[in-house]
């Protein structure tokens, strides 16, 4: 056998070493918290610090760093994922609504689903925190309130305002940061050899995980198609109608994403600054041709129009009728020519 090498969710990734110091410190002191609230946006690595945290708390002989050992009882079970002491809680993937419900948390406070079954840890993840309807919130409370020697509540959440103040406060939260943009470019070159991980990073905002996942998509060609299409209906080539049915293949929340990126881009260009920092940089030269006609006014109103779009439940919308009144509110964003030439 090789040398024994830590696997990926043994270990925390390079930008979580502050977060990971401060859990380590806490827990050689026997001060860990009760609950923990690990918050952050999409794609740094939320789950994979928790992820190594749990493997750590309930591995036998973990090592100096506080990394699991990975060859013990206890780490092969997690890495079979049939730990009795791992626990994980989230939507019913049966059920339509993506809410946490209370029957989820009520399974947690029954008699003994807080007690370790082989006498160490207990670690229970409940994920995405912020999908907690009311009543499973306040269920969760009570558990909050009277703390398990031993377990570990673990609430993984990307809005943490969504979550009640009441169960906010008593949490430890631990904020998993976008990492520098060196430190992102280096961990994502031993993972890709993509020639365009700059821009990938970029449109990931910065996040390293979720620019890996844009590579494996194959999203980068996906949104430069995208891209043209709408460059091409804001200029007048092309109809509306025609280029929402070539983005129907593609989700909302992907779409929403790219647009709003674009019009995001178009704003900043067109504030005239003199170095503004695009997230599409790559597509300059025809975000400043669109930048001239920009009705700086009508783009703000239709950039919060995008915001209020990826907040809607994406269930429940027709996603083709969305995207052609996208693109024909988005033509209207643009004056038909540069204000230069006038009205005549
Ligand atoms: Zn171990």
């Amino acid at each position: 056998m090789s040398p024994h090498t830590h696997t990926d969710v043994e270990a925390p990734l390079p930008w979580h070493q502050a977060g990971w110091e401060i859990l380590r410190q806490a827990r050689a002191v026997g001060r860990l918290s009760h609950a923990l609230l690990v918050t952050g946006p999409p794609g740094v690595g939320k789950r994979r610090l928790v992820a190594a945290l749990s493997r750590s708390l309930l591995c036998a002989h973990p090592d100096e760093r506080g990394l699991a050992c990975g060859r013990c009882r206890e780490c092969e079970l997690c890495a079979a994922g049939t730990h009795p002491d791992y626990l994980e809680i989230g939507p019913d993937p049966e059920s339509k609504s993506d809410e946490i419900k209370v029957d989820a948390i009520r399974r947690l406070t029954a008699s003994d689903a807080l007690t370790a079954h082989r006498g160490g840890h207990k670690i229970i993840v409940l994920d995405p925190a912020q999908n907690m309807n009311l009543n499973a919130a306040n269920s969760l409370l009570k558990t909050l309130e009277e703390p398990s020697p031993d377990t570990l509540l673990c609430l993984v959440c990307e809005q943490p305002n969504r979550l009640p103040a009441t169960v906010r406060s008593r949490c430890q939260e631990l904020r998993v940061p976008v990492p520098p943009e060196s430190q992102a470019l280096e961990w994502l070159r031993a993972y890709t050899d993509s020639p365009d991980v700059e821009i990938l990073l970029r449109l990931a905002y910065g996040a390293p995980l979720r620019a890996l996942t844009l590579v494996e998509e194959d999203r980068l060609p996906q949104r430069t198609r995208a891209f043209t299409g709408f460059v091409a209906v804001a200029s007048g080539a092309r109809d509306p109608v025609a280029e929402a049915a070539a983005w129907n293949e593609h989700e909302p929340a992907v779409l929403l994403d790219w647009l709003s990126g674009w019009v995001s881009d178009l704003l900043r260009l067109a504030s005239g600054h003199p170095a503004p920092r695009l997230i599409n940089r790559d597509r300059i030269e025809e975000l400043r041709g669109l930048a001239e006609r920009l009705d700086p006014r009508a783009g703000h109103r239709y950039l919060m129009q995008l915001f209020k779009a990826r907040t809607q439940e994406q269930g429940t919308i027709n996603r083709l009728l969305l995207y052609e009144s996208l693109l024909v509110q988005g033509r209207r964003i643009f004056r038909l020519r540069a204000p230069s030439l006038g009205q005549g």
